[in-house]
């Protein structure tokens, strides 16, 4: 799999809040590049939901992190993410320190198979229903192929859409790219501290990109 720059800066975002015994979710299995990193950051004894509709794209990923020594700290499931919310077991629902959405089709695989707007969209919806409290999301969007303009978009207006008072929303990208834009979403709750220090200050010193 590409590892690109808004993929890195993701890897190091939703690094913050995980850790040693945190649970995370790769809810698009693909190569198993994200899962591989999120297994590294909860291990000893954490755990990492991973999803994906396509068996291939499953198998590579255990070899993957089986390989790694890692393959004891994740569990597989051979479903959609928009079925998060009954594929995980109740006592991770709010509980989850990180989900990773990495859109579009297999690198190397079927290039028919792709993530769609309507599956992505209610799998966010859900990620938001099993977050942490300090927990994040990151969704990143590849423009290059059918459809993966309009997901993106979509994608930015459910982010646009979620309440300021409750929630921060950023986007990243890189803006002189040649081609196609691939462009990243990352969404946390807004703490208590964080509107405590708001209250007191007049200024939202929360910032996702600090
Ligand atoms: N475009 C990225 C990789 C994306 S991999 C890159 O170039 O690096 C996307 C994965 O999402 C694929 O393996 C595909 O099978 C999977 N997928 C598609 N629809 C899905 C769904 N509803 N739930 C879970 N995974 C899905």
């Amino acid at each position: 799999m590409r590892t690109t720059a808004a993929l890195t800066f993701a890897h190091r975002l939703l690094a913050r809040t995980l850790g040693p015994g945190r649970v995370a979710v790769d809810a698009t299995a693909g190569n198993g590049n994200d899962a591989l990193a999120l297994a590294g950051l909860v291990a000893p004894d954490g755990m990492v939901h991973c999803f994906d509709i396509q068996a291939e794209a499953l198998e590579k990923t255990r070899k993957r992190l089986e390989a790694a020594g890692l393959g004891h700290l994740v569990r597989y499931h051979a479903a959609g993410h928009e079925d998060l919310l009954s594929c995980l077991p109740p006592a991770h629902h709010g509980r989850v320190a990180a989900l990773v959405f990495n859109l579009g089709f297999l690198p190397g695989g079927d290039d028919t198979v792709v993530t769609r707007p309507e599956t992505t969209l209610a799998a966010l919806d859900a990620a938001t229903a099993v977050l942490a409290p300090d927990g994040s999301i990151a969704v990143v969007c590849y423009t290059g192929h059918p459809g993966g303009a309009a997901e993106a978009a979509a994608v930015a207006a459910w982010c646009a859409n979620l309440p300021f008072e409750a929630w921060r929303a950023a986007r990243y990208e890189l803006v002189n790219k040649p081609g196609s834009p691939i462009i990243a979403f990352f969404v946390e709750r807004r703490t208590e501290a964080s509107k405590t220090a708001m209250r007191s200050s007049g200024i939202d010193v929360h910032s996702l990109l600090l």
